[in-house]
């Protein structure tokens, strides 16, 4: 029989046993952000929004994020970063919260927004225009998210300052320019990233995503987004009179013969398994119809995951092109001119075991149902620099979904429209469930890395 002191006694060592599992929820749980959190952040990522920046023009935005991560207490310094160019600012920030002995974990944003004139609506919506790079008026709008990123940043700074008693180390908030045009991480990274401040034991990155639902958070681990290679093509013939083809070594039609052998090295001569795209983006050759011009030229952009299958299509491209001129009979010293330029970058890489780590932490955040996964994409992204080219340093990008649930619900109905992609100019993020989503998953990941 159970009598009444006994009952009290259960009672109270079950009550306390409920408390401790509470506060070990607690513990593992990150501090959520609070609607005032939110409501500051929602007021800081609406004025990026209206505000954007082309890509190594970052002023203002990097302004803002030093001054922010200042606020949360971390120690900044602004302009970090060179460009080849001489006398060319950089806007790199890097905002450094200390506290005591530990890991040092990198959270990275870029910062820069797109020529795209924008089309949301939104109230907030950008009616910006500036002069780009060259000199000519263009549109300005965030249409990659990168003011969802900046955002993110400073509210991972202010949620992770506030919960110094459950995580210990060093954390470099990094804010990078240039992301768009693949300059930034390379400029920062020559600019004595890892020398001047202490090299991260790990680097975790967010991007938003537009096919993604508003609330959740997608992996893939492992190679998850492509190497990029600009290539730029000469191909050189002997011009004359239309009339006379058999006077001249046409560079047209040899081009598109060119054009048409490239086709083969994704299909006949690369692994099926791995992941490759060769893509011809422009060709230019002559000045009107009645002339075999000298030459022409093509840019093309090549997409691969493997060093091993990047080396492989480049030497692809060349020996083709010269084969193709060789059997068109072009003189030797006319040979096609295949050149890689310096819009390169390195394919992403999401350590697994990192991936995986984090990913854990943000279920128990954001519960099991919101963190899912994606396949990977032959997109680029310049994040992959930071863990230099031997994949060193661990490095993580997670994406998070930024569309209303009931929006891609309609875009699966039969004949329903697309839904709008990044660098769209009808993108817009669902902002407070993006933004809160985003620092969430951020700070679970950092407090994990680094927890007392
Ligand atoms: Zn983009
Ligand atoms: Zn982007």
């Amino acid at each position: 029989m159970l009598t009444r002191f006994t009952a009290v006694l259960l009672t109270t060592v079950t009550l306390s046993a409920f408390s401790f599992q509470l506060s070990a929820f607690a513990a593992e749980t990150p501090p959520t952000v609070s609607d005032s959190d939110l409501s500051s952040l929602l007021t800081i990522y609406k004025d990026f929004h209206t505000h954007p920046e082309l890509s190594t023009f970052e002023q203002r935005s990097s302004s803002i994020v030093a001054r922010e991560l200042k606020a949360a207490g971390c120690e900044v310094t602004e302009h970090v970063g060179k460009y080849d160019q001489p006398g060319a600012t950089c806007y790199g920030v890097v905002g450094v919260m200390k506290n005591g002995d530990g890991p040092v974990v990198l959270v990275r944003s870029d910062m820069d927004a797109l020529p795209v004139h924008e089309e949301t609506g939104a109230p907030y919506a950008s009616t910006v225009t500036t002069k780009n790079r060259e000199g000519k008026d263009v549109p300005v709008m965030h249409a990659c998210g990168h003011d969802i990123h900046m955002t993110c940043l400073i509210g991972t700074a202010r949620a992770l300052s506030k919960s110094k008693d459950k995580w210990h180390g060093t954390i470099l908030f990094v804010g990078q320019p240039a992301e768009e045009v693949i300059l930034g991480a390379d400029a920062m990274m020559k600019d004595g990233l890892y020398t001047r401040w202490p090299k991260p034991n790990y680097a975790l990155a967010m991007h938003d995503d537009s096919d993604i639902e508003a609330g959740k958070i997608a992996i893939i681990e492992g190679y998850a987004q492509a190497a990029a290679d600009s290539v730029d093509v000469t191909v050189k013939g002997a011009g004359g009179h239309g009339a006379y083809p058999h006077r001249t070594h046409d560079p047209i039609v040899l081009s598109a013969q060119i054009i048409n052998a490239w086709q083969t090295i994704v299909s006949r001569e690369k692994d099926p398994l791995d992941r490759a795209v060769v893509t011809v983006g422009s060709i230019h050759g002559g000045t009107k119809h009645n002339i075999i011009p000298d030459e022409v030229k093509m840019q093309l952009t090549i997409r691969t995951y493997k060093p091993e299958v990047r080396k492989e299509i480049l030497a692809a491209l060349d020996r083709i092109a010269k084969g193709c001129a060789l059997a068109a009979g072009i003189p030797l010293d006319r040979m096609p001119e295949v050149r890689v330029s310096g819009e390169t970058t390195p394919a992403m890489y999401n350590n697994p075991e990192l991936a995986n780590r984090a990913a854990a932490a943000m279920k128990v955040a954001l519960g099991n149902a919101n963190v899912v996964t994606k396949d990977p994409m032959m997109v680029s992204e310049d994040f992959p620099v930071y863990s230099l080219p031997d994949h060193s340093i661990p490095a993580f990008m997670f994406y998070v979904g930024a569309v209303a649930p009931e929006k891609i619900a309609d875009s699966k109905k039969p004949g329903a429209a697309t839904l709008p992609t990044l660098h769209s100019s009808r993108f817009l993020p669902v902002a407070d469930t993006t933004i809160r989503t985003g620092i969430t998953g951020m700070t679970a990941s950092v407090l994990d890395l680094m927890k007392r």
